[in-house]
């Protein structure tokens, strides 16, 4: 009988995350290097938005999934980080919030008090409004 290592290479919609919020906090040894010690087989040297192999930095996304409506919706209490090029993780970059595919195995999801403390941030943001 065959035997076969379980991956999962189905990819998912993400879009970048609004990044202004995630300068506040910074794990050590930076953003790729974070996904670099939890993606153990995951190669880091190329963007997984445009291919380019220079200014690799770790990028926040967000999944997307298209609701009824037709409109695609992204969830902002699940954030991953996945290597992207500098260019493509720029806010001025006019591709910024537009969509891509990104294999499931190439997300390694933000620590969980990363998450509590943006969300936090976003309720407070919109009730100080
Ligand atoms: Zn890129």
């Amino acid at each position: 009988m065959e035997k076969y290592a379980k991956h999962s290479v189905k990819p998912i919609y993400v879009v970048n995350a609004d990044s202004e919020d995630y300068t506040d906090y910074v794990p050590d040894g930076g953003w790729l290097n974070y996904w670099r010690e939890r993606c153990r087989y995951g190669d880091a040297s190329f963007c997984r938005k445009c291919g380019s192999r220079s200014n690799i930095i770790g990028g926040h996304v967000e999944p997307c999934t298209q609701k009824d409506d037709g409109v695609w919706y992204s969830r902002i209490d699940i954030i991953y980080i996945v290597p992207l090029c500098s260019k493509c993780n720029n806010y001025n970059d006019p591709d910024y919030k537009k969509l891509f595919q990104v294999k499931k195995d190439d997300l390694i999801a933000v620590p969980e008090e990363t998450i509590k403390y943006l969300l936090q941030k976003y309720v407070l943001s919109v009730t100080n409004m």
